[in-house]
């Protein structure tokens, strides 16, 4: 059925398009598209609303909402993590979020978000990884080979030069998973067959495990001085990754520490753990690496102003493209009072 010229229709972009979008741009060029916008974001972060995701746990994983706002546009994700899900054939993440006028109140953008998770979660770690990695950092252990994995590796390609990545999980499959993947895309790939052999040499140290438990993937004697941590998988109240003496060692980097005293590394800690705040760092209120022997770590939960980001990429990237659908998801009579003569007048 044709629509009128007039109706309000919003944007929809599938999972089919959001990958024909993604090899249109190219990956890398969109994690560095993406990192861009992230800290444009970042930079003006004092502006957001902003709150701890609303979160539903059950036994076997949660169900989030991630709102947030800049005044002038509103986004928020519907994101989940079912570690237990891929043992069933599904994905521990998925996602999908929207984007609304704030004027009007009326979405602009409905969108997947699961690739685009992988992506802006990549993007932002390598963005935190320019200011807090040593310089010249070449080569990454990278510790769970899971669905996130080779968007990390290729971020800190892409962003800050990464040359070689080491890689460890429990499950041998997932690492030859990962290493095939990984091929071919100009960086060195080494299979690894215990996660000390996986961090030999690496200047940055990658966490992206799912296991709804304490658990410990990096133990305190593992961690050197001067290196830096991108812990990514934990991000959830009961489910952590490093030992806490690691924590004491380090300076900690965060995105929103009401959120992330919730759900990161930190929830091991006392509450008033010092953390500093990463949009500061970027904005050069604080610092970032300050030595050569400090360890950093960014303690990484995903907050909703780096969706927020990835909305705007997206709204930004597709004008004039057709990798989106308009959907008829408004109701707007061309008499704005007058929603049930609309009903009325659809009867067949
Ligand atoms: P996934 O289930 O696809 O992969 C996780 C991998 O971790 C699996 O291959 C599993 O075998 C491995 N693993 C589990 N326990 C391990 C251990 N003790 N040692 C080594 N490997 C282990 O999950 P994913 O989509 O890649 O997500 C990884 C983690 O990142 C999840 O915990 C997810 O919640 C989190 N995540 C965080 C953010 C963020 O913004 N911080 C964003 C997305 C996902």
């Amino acid at each position: 059925m044709t629509q009128p010229s007039d109706k309000a229709l919003v944007p929809f972009v599938s999972v089919d398009n959001m990958m024909r979008l993604i090899h249109h741009v190219g990956i890398e060029q969109m994690l560095r598209d993406l990192a861009d916008y992230v800290e444009a974001d970042f930079k003006r972060w004092e502006l957001f609303d902003k709150t701890p995701r609303v979160a539903s746990h059950s036994d076997v994983g949660v169900i989030e909402l991630m709102p947030t706002s800049d005044g002038e546009a509103y986004g928020f994700k519907y994101v989940n993590g079912h570690p237990k899900n891929t043992s069933e054939g599904l994905q521990t993440v998925t996602a999908f979020g929207l984007l609304a006028d704030v004027y009007t109140g009326y979405p602009v953008l409905l969108t997947e978000m699961t690739m685009l998770t992988a992506l802006r979660t990549a993007a932002t770690s390598a963005m935190a990884a320019k200011y807090l990695a040593p310089k010249g950092s070449d080569t990454m252990a990278m510790i769970g080979n899971g669905a996130q994995s080779e968007f990390q590796t290729l971020a800190m390609k892409a962003i800050i030069g990464l040359k070689s990545v080491r890689l460890y999980d429990k499950d041998p499959a997932a690492t030859e998973k990962c290493a095939r993947n990984l091929q071919g895309l100009g960086i060195e790939v080494v299979s690894c067959k215990t996660p000390e052999e996986a961090i030999e040499g690496a200047q940055i140290l990658t966490t992206c495990t799912a296991d709804k438990q304490y658990a410990t993937i990096l133990t305190d004697n593992m961690v050197g001085s001067g290196v830096h941590i991108n812990a990514i998988g934990g991000d959830c109240p009961g489910k952590t990754e490093l030992a806490a003496g690691i924590l004491t060692r380090s300076d900690v980097f965060v995105e929103y520490p009401p959120q992330t005293r919730i759900e990161g590394e930190i929830q091991q800690m006392p509450e008033d753990f010092p953390v500093t705040e990463l949009w500061e760092v970027i904005t050069g209120n604080k610092p970032g690496r300050n030595s050569d022997r400090q360890i950093t770590l960014f303690d990484s939960v995903g907050f909703a102003i780096e969706d927020f980001s990835a909305l705007r990429y997206i709204r930004d990237r597709i004008k004039d493209t057709d990798y989106f659908i308009d959907l008829d998801m408004l109701a707007d009579p061309d008499d704005p009072r007058d929603l049930f003569g609309m009903l009325q007048r659809a009867k067949g």
